[in-house]
C-alpha cells in the first residue's frame, strides 16, 4: 500500500440530469484524488452540485461519463450490488438529518450495516456498544431515536457509520441541523476518526466548518473552483493506524443469509407493529377469505355426511324395483306386470338377504275426533329389517300377521304425533279407523332423521295382504323392497334382478334404484358443490391479497428514506426484497390463522345451535388454507417489494 496511490481518484467525471427537454450538468469534468487519510471540506451555494458530488463519491449514483476509481478499481462498470459492496467496505455515510431508523434503539441503529456485512450478531452488537461508549453514548444504547437528541443521534449516526470499520466517512452536511456546542461535538468526533487515519469528506457550506478540514475543494456550477490545503490546518494527512483489523465476518455465508433473512423478519415485525390498525384491516382481506374457506369446506363435508347418514338409514345394500322406465313415467299406473308372485321368486335368490313388496295407497286415518290423511303402505313382515327402520314402542307385525290378513298397524311418528297429540298418550294397542277399516296400533316407528323419503305426511303400515284385500281389490305392486347379502356386490345383485324379471315379463317395464348409486350421486354433486362454493371463497382471498398488495405499496413508498438509508449502509437489493416480501407474507400468515381461527369460532358457535348438522374442518384444507395464504404473500408482495428493491438509492435517499 503506497501513498502514491490515491484512494479516490475522478477523472473527468460528469453528472448531467435530464430536465424536460435540456440536459441540465450537476458536475461537470472534475478531476479530483483524495488519497487516504486525507480530511476534505466540500464547499459551495446551494445548487453547486456538492450533494451531487458526495452521492458519486459514496457509490449511491453514478457519473454520466468519466472514470471513478476506488483504490484502483473502476467502479463504472459494476452492478448495483456490487455497488452496495464497495458502500459496505469502504464508506461510512453521516448525513444531514441523522436519517436512523425510528423504531430500532441506538444500538440496533449503530449495528445496521454489519448486518449488511454478514458479522456475527455477538460481535456486531459488541463493536456497536463499543463505538456509542466511546462516543459517549454508553448510557443510551437501548433509547430510540425519538427519546435522543439531535447531537445525541448525530453520534448514533456516526457510531453506524464506523461500525464496519471504512475506510471513508462521508458527512453531507453533518453539523447543519445541530445547535453550535452539539455541532462543534461532532466535528471534534470527526477530528479524531481522521486522527485514526481514515478518510474523511465532508460536504458543507459553513465556512468555520469546512476550516476544520486540511484541505477545501469549493464547487461552484458543477466546476471546481479552487482545491487547496487549509492553511490554518496543516499537517500531512495520516497513515491509517492499525486499528482496521480484520473483520470477525459471520463465518459461513448460510449462517450470515440465515442472519440477514432474521433481521428482515424482525425488521418486518416491527414495521408491523408500528402500524397495528392498518395491518391488521389489511389482514382482514385475508382473514374473511380463509376462514370463508375454511367454513365452506367445513359445512360442505358437514352436510354431505348429513346427507349420505339420511341415505344410509333409507337402507343400505338396497335395490327397490319400481314399475315403469323411470321415475316420472306416466305409463307406469298402467303397468301390471310387477307382481307379488315377483316378490315371491325374488326370494328364493340366495343373493338376496330380505324382501318385501309394497302397495301403497292414501286414506283417511281417524281417532276419536281427528282425521288426518296419511300415507297407507302394505309391506311384509321383512320390510323394517329391509329398510332398517328402528320402533320407537311396540312391535312389528310377523309372518302369521301378514298371512292371516291382519288388521295391526304399525304408524310412524307423524301419524302418532297427529292423531295422539298427548305425548303422554300410548298408543299401543289403540283401535283407529283407517277408512273405513279398524286398525289395532301394534308398533310406533322411530322419527326418521330428515333425509329422503321423510316428510311431515303420517304414514302406517300395514300387511300388504290386507292392503290388497281391503283398500284395492288387486295384486299390482308399487315395488319390491329387496335387501342384499353383504356378500354380493350391489351391481352383480342389480344385473341378476333385472335379469330374472326380465324374464319372467319378457320385456324390461321396470326400473331399479340402488342406493349405492344414489349415494355416489350426492356425493359427487355435494363436492361439485362445495368447490364452487369455495371457488367463490378463493375469490374473495385474491381480493384480500390484491388488499395487502395495496398496502404494500403505499408502505414502501412511504419508507423510500429507510430504503434509501439501508442502501446506503450496504444493503443489497436482495436484502431490500426480502424485508418487505417477508412482511408481506407475516401479514398475509397472521391474517390466514386468524382466519383460521375465526372459522373454528364459528364452528363452535355453529355447532352449539341444532341446524340437522356439525361443521366437519378437515386440516388439509387448514393446511392448505395457510399455504395458499403464505403463496397470496409471495404472489401479491413481491412486485412492491421489487419496486423497493430497484430504487435508485440516491433518489431514495434525497426523497427523506
Ligand atoms: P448542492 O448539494 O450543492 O446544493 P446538488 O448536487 O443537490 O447541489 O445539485 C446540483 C444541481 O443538480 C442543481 O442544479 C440541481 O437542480 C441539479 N439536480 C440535483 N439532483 C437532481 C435531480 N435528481 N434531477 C434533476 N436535477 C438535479
Ligand atoms: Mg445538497
Amino acid at each position: 500500500m503506497s501513498v502514491a496511490e490515491p484512494l479516490i481518484t475522478l477523472e473527468k467525471v460528469s453528472r448531467a440530469y435530464a430536465s424536460g427537454e435540456n440536459t441540465v450538468y450537476a458536475l461537470r469534468e472534475l478531476d479530483i484524488t483524495i488519497a487516504r487519510g486525507e480530511m476534505v471540506a466540500i464547499i459551495g451555494a446551494s445548487g453547486s452540485g456538492k450533494s451531487t458530488l458526495m452521492n458519486i463519491l459514496g457509490c449511491l449514483d453514478r457519473p454520466t461519463s468519466g472514470s471513478y476509481r476506488i483504490a484502483g478499481r473502476e467502479m463504472n462498470s459494476l452492478d448495483p450490488d456490487e455497488l452496495a459492496a464497495l458502500r459496505r467496505e469502504h464508506f461510512g455515510f453521516i448525513f444531514q438529518r441523522y436519517h436512523l431508523l425510528g423504531e430500532l434503539t441506538a444500538a440496533d441503529n449503530a449495528e445496521v450495516p454489519a448486518v449488511y456485512a454478514g458479522l456475527s450478531p455477538a460481535a456486531r452488537r459488541r463493536k456497536a456498544i463499543g463505538l456509542l461508549e466511546r462516543l459517549g453514548m454508553g448510557g443510551r444504547t437501548e433509547h430510540r431515536p425519538g427519546q435522543l437528541s439531535g447531537g445525541q443521534q448525530q453520534r448514533v449516526s456516526i457510531a453506524r457509520a464506523l461500525v464496519n470499520d471504512p475506510d471513508v466517512i462521508l458527512a453531507d452536511e453533518p453539523t447543519g441541523a445541530l445547535d453550535s456546542r452539539s455541532g462543534e461535538e461532532v466535528l471534534r468526533i470527526l477530528d479524531e476518526i481522521s486522527a485514526t487515519g481514515r478518510t474523511v469528506i465532508i460536504v458543507t457550506h459553513d465556512a468555520s466548518v469546512a476550516r476544520r478540514a486540511r484541505r477545501i475543494i469549493e464547487l461552484q456550477d458543477g466546476r471546481i473552483l479552487s482545491d487547496r490545503p487549509n492553511p490554518e490546518r496543516v499537517g500531512a494527512a495520516l497513515a491509517r493506524t492499525s486499528e482496521a483489523t480484520a473483520q470477525e465476518t459471520a463465518s459461513g455465508s448460510w449462517r450470515a443469509l440465515f442472519d440477514r433473512f432474521r433481521e428482515a423478519a424482525r425488521m418486518a415485525l416491527l414495521a408491523m407493529n408500528a402500524h397495528r390498525l392498518r395491518a391488521f384491516l389489511t389482514m382482514l382481506g385475508i382473514i374473511i377469505g380463509v376462514a370463508s374457506v375454511v367454513c365452506v369446506l367445513a359445512l360442505g363435508l358437514g352436510s354431505q355426511e348429513r346427507v349420505l347418514e339420511n341415505i344410509n338409514s333409507l337402507g343400505t345394500n338396497t335395490l327397490e324395483v319400481f314399475p315403469g322406465k323411470d321415475f316420472g313415467d306416466t305409463r307406469s299406473g298402467k303397468i301390471r306386470t310387477l307382481v307379488l308372485s315377483d316378490a315371491r321368486v325374488l326370494a328364493q335368490e340366495t343373493y338376496v338377504d330380505a324382501i318385501s313388496p309394497t302397495v301403497s295407497t292414501t286414506s283417511t286415518l281417524r281417532f276419536g275426533a281427528i282425521e288426518v290423511s296419511a300415507q297407507v303402505s302394505g309391506v311384509s313382515e321383512d320390510y323394517f329389517r329391509v329398510k332398517g327402520t328402528k320402533l320407537a314402542a311396540g312391535s312389528f307385525f310377523d309372518h302369521d300377521t301378514v298371512r292371516s290378513y291382519a288388521q295391526d298397524a304399525v304408524i310412524d311418528d307423524n301419524a302418532r304425533k297427529a292423531l295422539f297429540p298427548d305425548p303422554d298418550a300410548d298408543p299401543l294397542g289403540r283401535v283407529i279407523l283407517i277408512g273405513k277399516v279398524p286398525c289395532r296400533v301394534v308398533g310406533v316407528t322411530k322419527q326418521q332423521q330428515g333425509g329422503f323419503g321423510s316428510s311431515a305426511n303420517p304414514t302406517v303400515y300395514l300387511p300388504y295382504s290386507t292392503v290388497e284385500a281391503r283398500f284395492l281389490g288387486n295384486q299390482i305392486l308399487r315395488s319390491i323392497s329387496l335387501r342384499i347379502a353383504e356378500t354380493t356386490p350391489m351391481d352383480a345383485a342389480e344385473r341378476a334382478v333385472t335379469a330374472l324379471l326380465t324374464a319372467r315379463h319378457t320385456t324390461k317395464d321396470f326400473f331399479i334404484l340402488n342406493t349405492d348409486d344414489i349415494r355416489q350421486t350426492i356425493q359427487s354433486t355435494a363436492q361439485v358443490l362445495t368447490l364452487l362454493v369455495a371457488a367463490i371463497a378463493v375469490i374473495s382471498l385474491l381480493v384480500g391479497g390484491i388488499g395487502v398488495m395495496n398496502i404494500m405499496l403505499v408502505s414502501v413508498s412511504e419508507r423510500v428514506g429507510e430504503i434509501g438509508v439501508r442502501m446506503a449502509v450496504g444493503a443489497r437489493r436482495s436484502d431490500i426484497l426480502m424485508q418487505f416480501l417477508i412482511e408481506a407474507v407475516l401479514i398475509c400468515l397472521l391474517g390466514g390463522s386468524l382466519g383460521i381461527a375465526a372459522a373454528l369460532l364459528f364452528g363452535t358457535v355453529f355447532n352449539a345451535f341444532d341446524v340437522g348438522f356439525r361443521l366437519i374442518y378437515s386440516p388439509l384444507a387448514m393446511v392448505g388454507a395457510a399455504v395458499s395464504s403464505m403463496a397470496i404473500g409471495i404472489g401479491f408482495g413481491y412486485m412492491p417489494a421489487r419496486n423497493a428493491s430497484r430504487l435508485d438509492p440516491a433518489t431514495a435517499l434525497a426523497r427523506e
